[in-house]
Order: C-alpha cells, then structure tokens, then sequence
C-alpha cells in the first residue's frame, strides 16, 4: 500500500502556527496580490486560492490577509520532508507539501498505523495537519488523501478502489486537464468505465498516446505504483514578491538578498552545495517570466558568491513592474562528494 501525505491549506497554516488566535477566523494568505492559500473558515466563506486579494476581502470582509511568510513556509516544507523521510523507506516529493510515501506496509493496517503515527509527529512537533490517503496505486492514495481532508486519513480498499475505477468523474483523475476532459466530452465520456466503449486508436486520436495508455491502466488497474524516490533534491529554490500587503515593498536587489541567503542556508542545512543559480524574474499582470541562468565551475552554498552573481543576473536588463523573483540553486551535490572529487 502507498501513502500520499498532504499538508491542508499549508501557507494559511504555517501562518496560524504562530497566530493561534486566527484559528476559527477566516484567513487568507496572499502572494503579490493574490490569495495564495485560504484556511478552512475562509474556504467555507467562498475564498478561494487564485482570487484577487480585494475580490476575496470583498467576498468574506472580515477575512485576514497575511503576506507569506515565505522563509517560514520554506523551513516548515523543509521540516515536513525531513519527517516524510523519517517515515518512510521511500519518498516521492509532488510538491513541497506533498509527497507519496512507501513505508514498506504489506496490510493496509501497517498503512493506516504509520499513516496515523505520522499525522501525529507532523501536528505535535511541526504544529501542522498531515492528511494522509492509502491506496494500492498513486492515483488511489492521492484519491484517498483528498477524501481526507481536512486533517483526517482515508484509505481506499478494494471495493472502493473498484468502484472509482468504474465511476469516477474523468476531471478527477489526477493530471487530467480541463482540455482532455473537453476533449473526452466529445466523446461522451464523463466518467472512467465509459471508455470501455472507445476504440484505444480514437481514445488516442483524442486525448494522445501517454494520456490514452494511462486511462487504459486505470481501467485495468495497472496504473503507477511505485514510489519513486530521489537520490537527494538536484534544485533548490527561494521565492518572493516585490509588494508587501502588511509589509513595506522591496527593491528587486533587496528580495534578491532575502532569497539568496534563504537558498543557502536551506542547502548547507542539507549538506548540499550548488553549480549554477537559476534567476526567475516575474512581471506584473500574468506576463511571461524572464529566465537567467548562470553556471559556476565550482560548487558552493555561499551566499555571499550567489548573491552576486544574483545581482549581476538582475543588473543585465531591467525588467519593469516585476511582482516577484524565485532564485533556484541548481545541479545540487552533496558536500562531502565534492570534497571525494578533490583527493
Ligand atoms: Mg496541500
């Protein structure tokens, strides 16, 4: 069986670790200009992550908007993966919250006690909800987690497992985009057991051949199950925005600093030093990013070398109205690798 772990509503509950008198408020955490995670409360007042901040104040005015503490997000995602390792014998990050996890259960009851001890270690030493889902496959543990939510766990057993693959709706699958179910509509499926019907060569035809062979695993239930785990993480990134909603605004030069020594530290903390930065530079009103990369001979973590070649990257051409910038340290290895290579 697999776990797929999934902090709920992680930038909102990072914020309210240390604001517990939030808890049964509405909430909203806002990046630039927009909601970046709502907490429950705010959801059930019709906030959702995506929105324009003052659309959301508009929609629920008693709501709370916080900047992201991004350096505290960044460290409690940090955490959270220490303790997914911890846990587990193998771990497949999706996002910085989330990650599939093979704990090594052969019964479904070793699943749900290590997903249980695991929800307990993340709220009494990280002060954050864990959902947990178990399930045979990934799409079934990622089904199961969000059936989860919030803070619960959910396991997926063979009779449910049987019936999604037969009836659920084709939009919840995961990694099926509104385009593919359009494209699926056409065909009159809505629903998984529906392509039965289809012809593999029309099913191809309309939603393409990686897409067509995997609704063709679910339905033979031999879709993914396997836990792929990295080695140790190849990127490292650091984000922010420029406007501050309860914060002064910062200069691009100044967010570049911020995220440079936050980068840094979060690599040295894991023993890993970098061989090129990756400078993402992000403009106003949905405009395409500008991308900068510059390579270096010979790896660091030194925040003092990446911040100016950081500056000198922002410095080439200035880029107007920019909303915010991510700096992702690439090609990471392990320290003691390098010191390996050197004797
Ligand atoms: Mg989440």
């Amino acid at each position: 069986m697999i776990l797929h772990a999934d902090a709920d509503a992680f930038f909102a509950s990072v914020v309210l670790r240390r604001r517990p008198e939030l808890a049964d408020h509405p909430v909203a955490v806002v990046a630039h200009i927009i909601v970046a995670s709502a907490n429950y409360p705010a959801r059930a007042r019709g906030v959702r992550s995506g929105t324009l901040a003052q659309d959301a104040q508009r929609q629920c005015p008693e709501l709370v908007l916080i900047d992201v503490p991004r350096a505290e997000v960044e460290e409690a995602g940090d955490a959270l993966f220490d303790l997914f390792h911890e846990s587990a014998r193998a771990v497949e990050p999706g996002s910085m919250e989330e990650a599939f996890l093979d704990v090594g259960a052969d019964s479904s009851a070793q699943a749900v006690a290590a997903g249980h001890e695991l929800r307990r270690r993340a709220a009494q030493e990280l002060g954050l909800a864990v959902s947990v889902g178990v399930g045979r496959t990934k799409l079934m543990a990622k089904l199961a987690s969000r059936a989860a939510k919030p803070d619960g766990l959910h396991v997926i057993g063979a009779e449910q497992e049987a019936e999604l693959r037969r009836c659920l709706p084709i939009a919840d699958v995961w990694g099926v985009g509104t385009r593919t179910a359009d494209r699926l509509r056409e065909l009159s499926i809505s629903r998984l057991g529906e392509i039965d019907a289809i012809p593999y060569e029309t099913l191809r035809r309309h939603c393409g051949t990686t897409m067509a062979r995997r609704l063709r695993a679910i339905r033979d239930a031999t879709d993914d199950a396997t836990v792929r785990p990295v080695e140790h993480r190849s990127t490292l990134s650091s984000e922010g925005a420029i406007k501050g909603y309860a914060r002064l605004d910062w200069t691009p030069r100044q967010l570049a600093e911020i995220c440079v020594e936050r980068v840094c530290r979060r690599a040295l903390r894991a023993g890993l030093v970098a061989t090129g930065v990756t400078l993402t530079l992000r403009p106003e009103h949905g405009a395409p990013d500008r991308v900068r990369k510059r390579p270096r001979a010979e790896a660091t973590a030194d925040p003092a070398i990446w911040l100016r070649v950081t500056h000198d990257l922002i410095d080439q051409a200035p880029v107007p109205a920019l909303a915010g910038l991510r700096v992702t340290l690439t090609g990471l290895i392990p320290h003691d690798r390098v010191q390996q290579t050197l004797f």
